[in-house]
């Protein structure tokens, strides 16, 4: 009777180790322009709205033990649009736009820092905002068993692509949000990326192609 059986100290050393061994590819993800459509600064909850194809490629990192990681930078309370609460606010929509598709994130991080921001409890430079790394290592320490060596980020700005070589990502630049400005020299500068997906789907699936 399997149910009744007892591990012993092995068994138990065993199961230990494998989940320390249990290292999972990670993909951190752009929020605005990328999961969602770009809008601007989100006053009304309303008007955050999941990028076709967001939900489904999220569930198949889900699907694929790959760990998907939000990592934002989001401006608006230093800049005194609105509270930091509404950041909090806005993720936690993406989350449950997300679960009516089945699909989750691992952990959400954000910056809510910024530099020339009026609000000042925020308004310093800070080591968390895009392309500094802060945040993704805070991920690492709090997620021992996400593999640096199969990491990737996808985003729509320049900053996301440079976030990859900081860390030691891969980059994918989604064309969505201000990805095809980047592209042509409007928005930020050129970036030379990885891989250069259409949207969110596309960049998914080139990711799990590079797990294979
Ligand atoms: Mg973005
Ligand atoms: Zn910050």
């Amino acid at each position: 009777m399997v149910a009744g059986k007892l591990l012993n100290r092995t068994d138990l050393i065993r199961i230990f180790m494998d989940k320390e061994k249990a290292i999972k590819p990670v993909v951190f993800l752009d929020r605005d322009g990328t999961l969602n459509v770009e809008v601007g600064y989100i006053r009304d909850l309303n008007d955050l709205k999941l990028i076709e194809g967001a939900g489904s490629s999220v569930r198949k990192l889900n699907e694929r033990g790959v760990a998907a990681i939000l990592i934002t930078n989001q401006t608006g309370a230093a800049r005194g649009y609105y509270s930091e609460d509404h950041i909090k606010a806005l993720n936690t929509r993406l989350v449950n736009l997300l679960k009516e598709e089945g699909a989750y994130l691992d952990d959400v991080y954000y910056c809510p820092h910024y530099k020339e921001g009026i609000v000042p409890e925020l308004s310093f430079e800070c080591q968390c905002r895009k392309p500094e790394i802060g945040l993704v290592e805070r991920a690492y320490e709090e997620h021992p068993q996400l593999d640096r060596e199969r990491s990737f980020v996808v985003g729509d700005k320049a900053t996301d692509v440079e976030l990859a070589s900081n860390c030691g990502a891969k980059g994918v630049l989604v064309e969505t949000g201000y990805g095809k400005q980047v592209q042509s020299g409007e928005y930020q500068w050129k970036v030379s990326p990885d891989y250069q997906a259409q949207s969110i789907s596309e960049a998914i699936d080139w990711i799990l192609s590079e797990l294979d």
